[in-house]
Order: structure tokens, then C-alpha cells, then sequence
């Protein structure tokens, strides 16, 4: 497990630029803990930078004093059947990215609109990996 402080959580998320040169540091990490006391949190941006930084992680939360985020998946290694042309996020290096090993997912947020941001990331990013099978 890994677990953060920060003012921000700018400070974790990972540039676009740099995750196409870099391969993802924490494979084998589960967990990932950030708590912050900033008011103005990008969860979607949050997500999608956790999830390239550690793959298979299997619960993430991101904690403020006015805010909780709660996502949690299940993996399994090596789907068959998805083609690796079908997915333009991990062409650059040899290990797949989640989108290929999601069977599940659920996530929680204190506020229902943010909740829904996250949702329609993940089903778009599963869609464009060609994954039209997990909700
Ligand atoms: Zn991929």
C-alpha cells in the first residue's frame, strides 16, 4: 500500500508527455491512499493518472476534509481476446494497462456529480480500449 500527503493533488498527477516515454512505476502496488486538504481536487485527472502509475491497483481513495473518493476494481491478467492494436494507451511499452485486465469496478464519491465524471471516464476509456463487456 502507498499511502500520501499533499496541499494538492496536482502535485501526483502525471503528465500526459512524460507517461509515453516512462513505463508505469508501480506495478505490483494494491492500494493507494492520498489525503490532501485541498478543496479543488480534479478526481477524474486523479484517476487516470493513479490508474497509469499503478495498473492492477485495486483500491484507490482520495480523502479530503470535504470530500471522499472510493474506487475499487477487480483485474484479470491477460484477457483473451482483445486485440493490443485495439488500444492507442499502451502501445509504447510491453505491460498492458488496465483497461485490458478491468473485470470490475465500483466507486463512491460524496458528490453524485463528480461520481458520474468518473464513471463515464472509465466506460469511455474502457470502450476505446474495445472492452464493451465490464460496467
Ligand atoms: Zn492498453
Amino acid at each position: 500500500m502507498l499511502e500520501f500527503q499533499t496541499n494538492s493533488v496536482k502535485n501526483i498527477i502525471m503528465p500526459k508527455q512524460l507517461r509515453e516515454t516512462l513505463v508505469p512505476p508501480l506495478d505490483k502496488i494494491m492500494s493507494i491512499v492520498v489525503n490532501t486538504n485541498s478543496r479543488s481536487t480534479n478526481i477524474v485527472d486523479f484517476a487516470d493518472s493513479m490508474l497509469w502509475v499503478s495498473p492492477r491497483v485495486k483500491h484507490l481513495v482520495c480523502r479530503s476534509g470535504f470530500s471522499a473518493f472510493v474506487l475499487q476494481l477487480t483485474h484479470k491478467e491477460l484477457l483473451p481476446g482483445i486485440p493490443d492494436d485495439l488500444c492507442r494507451f499502451c502501445t509504447s511499452h510491453p505491460s498492458r494497462c488496465w483497461r485490458h485486465s478491468v473485470m470490475t469496478y465500483t466507486l463512491n464519491h460524496s458528490c453524485d456529480e463528480t461520481k458520474k465524471k468518473v464513471q463515464s471516464y472509465i466506460r469511455a476509456n474502457l470502450r476505446k480500449a474495445g472492452r464493451n463487456d465490464v460496467d
